[in-house]
């Protein structure tokens, strides 16, 4: 199932993720998400190249967005492979779990998680 999510996850491009996240029953923080500010045409701040690093200016709004854990928790729960969710890489997703996922949100200076 996860290698089949990371197959469509190749093509998903920002529309396809304002459906995910949309037509998700737990979508209560989406409302409350500081990217929800930038307008979803500019979503693609949050999917880089491979071999890329997600922008500073990203990486700052993750840092102190207040619904970072959700974010996170929902691309875990969901088996999404493309984009940063709660400001953490997909590939950094794929080599940890949830539970440690959360504890390097937590780590990071200044963050809110
Ligand atoms: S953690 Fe980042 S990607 Fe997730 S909702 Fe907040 S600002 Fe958006």
């Amino acid at each position: 199932m996860l290698e089949h999510n990371r197959e469509v996850a190749k093509d998903m491009n920002t529309d396809d993720l304002s459906a995910l996240i949309e037509n998700s029953p737990d979508r209560s923080w989406v409302s409350s998400a500081s990217c929800g500010d930038i307008g979803l045409e500019r979503l693609d701040l949050f999917f880089v190249d491979a071999g890329r690093t997600l922008s500073s200016e990203a990486m700052a709004i993750c840092r102190f967005c207040e619904v970072r854990r959700d974010c996170l928790q929902h691309a875990y729960a969901n088996e999404i492979a493309g984009g940063y969710f709660g400001g953490v890489s997909p590939v950094k997703r794929r080599t940890l779990d949830l539970d440690a996922a959360m504890a390097v949100i937590e780590d990071e200076p200044g963050s809110t998680a």
